[in-house]
């Protein structure tokens, strides 16, 4: 999401809002969050730090590369005086702002960074090696067309084996990314949907929905409760009290069930899931 985003560093907030709303549609598909759902929520939940301080970050590393390259155009707008024209945003200005705010230290170069632009790959002929000939291809015409794929092929994997080649795919360390002491990243999807909903009181249950979009025709359970919600449903509702009693011989927590260890926590799914409620 993030890649060239310094560009964006003067974008208007109409902009970059359109880009923002990808990143939040995301999340609500990979949280199972529902329309109401606090965008705050969804990101701890996934441990995904905001796209506007991502921007913020990325902003200022350019900034300092900027500096540190004596020879860019950029290093030579920033170190003169910026602020010609004041009422006009432009990416210096955002970043100084941003810097200021976050009271960074200021990072000017001692010594000036190495463009690679100073050793464009064109020039480094040295290096590359052109290889014309084939070991078992004596005449091309002679040779049928598979022939000369199969020599050409061997002859790639011997001298160029397969370990040399830069692996641009991940490595899968992304698996990583989120908070992995949360037992929730270890259930089945259904149940990571299940135990955010109730975790966030963002759910199908009768009082968010009567209380916040006025669906249904009131917050009362059916137990005659004036309040249907995760708390009620998961303690206290009479309704419930076999399947509770199935599920929880000895009484337990809300914290515990919400926030346990991964056993708890797909036995507070599955308990959800044998009173048929929707949540
Ligand atoms: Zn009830």
């Amino acid at each position: 999401m993030e890649y060239g985003i310094a560009a964006l560093g003067t974008a208007s907030k109409t902009n970059f809002q359109k880009i923002e709303r990808v990143q939040n549609h995301s999340l609500r598909i990979m949280t199972g969050g529902i329309k109401s759902t606090p965008i705050n929520s969804m990101e701890s939940v996934r441990g995904l730090e905001s796209l506007a301080d991502r921007r913020k970050k990325k902003i200022v590393c350019q900034y300092t590369k900027f500096q540190h390259l004596a020879n860019h155009p950029m290093c030579k707008l920033i170190t003169n005086n910026p602020r010609k024209r004041l009422k006009r945003t432009n990416f210096t200005a955002s970043a100084q702002q941003i810097h200021k705010s976050l009271e960074l230290p200021d990072l000017r170069p001692d010594t000036p960074l190495q463009s690679s632009i100073d050793w464009p790959p064109w020039n480094q002929q040295s290096q590359i090696e052109i290889v014309k000939d084939i070991d078992g291809v004596t005449s091309k015409k002679s040779m049928i067309k598979r022939e000369l794929h199969c020599l050409t092929q061997n002859m790639l994997d011997k001298k160029y084996p397969s370990n040399y080649w830069i692996r641009a795919f991940t490595d899968g360390s992304a698996s990583e990314a989120h908070n992995s002491k949360d037992a929730i990243h270890k259930l089945s999807r259904a149940a990571q949907v299940t135990i955010f909903r109730l975790r966030t009181g963002h759910n199908r249950l009768k009082h968010h929905l009567f209380s916040r979009f006025k669906i249904g025709d009131g917050p009362n359970c059916p137990c005659g409760a004036n309040r249907q919600d995760a708390q009620h449903v998961l303690q206290d509702c009479p309704l419930l009290d076999d399947a509770r009693l199935k599920y929880w011989p000895e009484p337990r927590e809300m914290n515990q069930k919400l926030y346990g260890s991964a056993p708890q926590l797909g036995i507070t799914a599955e308990f959800i899931c044998a009173s048929d409620l929707t949540i």
